[in-house]
């Protein structure tokens, strides 16, 4: 029950260059868990600052810069790890598919499955009260993960999921790339007033050293071209550019992920 539902604490640790690794804990029983720790350092120190226990480890794909810490952190503290179906990532003690509900520190989390980045990618929503999304390298502020391992159409379809949840969810992205990646969306959307405003209020948080994440779904779906393939005016612009195949939402997604990949 909603009321019953402890308030957790949820803060980014950055990590290499331009990583957030996600922190949730409990103020009251000092229990935490780590969303992508892809450096361990960096959390262990975390951990012992704010006087946290780690309960557990969710892990949204195999890349090293999101599970390169995740065997230091066993050995310190055992926690119970949660991931998708890849024996590539070794230490996962709970496999997870989509469907699949866990508990995560009293709150439940649904399990999506987003491939396209990676094809082993999965993302946590928590759908009560203010919804939280870990989509780790999916969908960024601004922007999405490259497509590495799926096709466009995969990817288009998994930004698609993540497009339907509510607008209230708050999006927590495992990269600071929110300035780049807006940068990009300014050039495919001069006209979007939204998308102006973001940018202007992006650029006072970098000014003051401030993460810009988590955004919110609403923003993204104002501001972020990758969920907009459906509007005309995105698609005038690519077709103004010479960029546009064809106006199915896939084709146009392509489109746009290909002229981000050269921008
Ligand atoms: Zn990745």
């Amino acid at each position: 029950m909603p009321t019953d539902q402890p308030t957790l604490e949820v803060q980014p640790i950055a990590a290499y260059s331009d990583n957030y690794i996600w922190l949730l804990f409990d103020p009251q029983t000092r229990r935490a868990f780590v969303v992508d720790p892809g450096d361990a350092q960096p959390v262990l120190t975390t951990l012992e600052t704010l006087d946290l226990d780690l309960a557990g480890v969710l892990i949204t794909h195999h890349h090293f810069d999101h599970v390169g810490g995740l065997e230091t952190l066993r050995e310190k503290y055992s926690p119970q790890v949660y991931g998708p179906d890849n024996p590539a990532i070794s230490g996962i003690d709970h496999v997870l598919a989509a469907g699949d509900v866990i508990t995560v520190l009293g709150l439940e989390f649904q399990i999506l499955e987003v491939p396209g980045h990676t094809l082993d990618h999965i993302a946590y929503f928590h759908p009560a009260q203010i919804p939280l999304l870990f989509c780790g390298d999916t969908l960024f502020a601004g922007g999405c993960g490259r497509v590495f391992e799926g096709t466009p159409a995969m990817m288009h379809e998994s930004l698609q999921i993540l497009a339907a949840l509510p607008p209230a969810t708050r999006v927590y992205c495992a990269h600071e790339y929110t300035m780049a990646n807006l940068g990009f969306a300014r050039a495919v959307e001069p006209d979007n007033e939204a998308l102006r405003q973001r940018i202007a209020e992006a650029e006072a948080t970098r000014g003051r050293n401030e993460p810009t994440v988590p955004s919110d779904l609403a923003l993204e779906l104002a501001t972020n071209p990758f969920l907009r393939c459906a509007e005309t005016a995105l698609q005038d612009s690519l077709a103004e550019q010479g960029k546009l195949e064809g106006r199915g939402g896939s084709e146009v997604f392509a489109a746009v992920r290909a002229w981000k990949d050269n921008f």
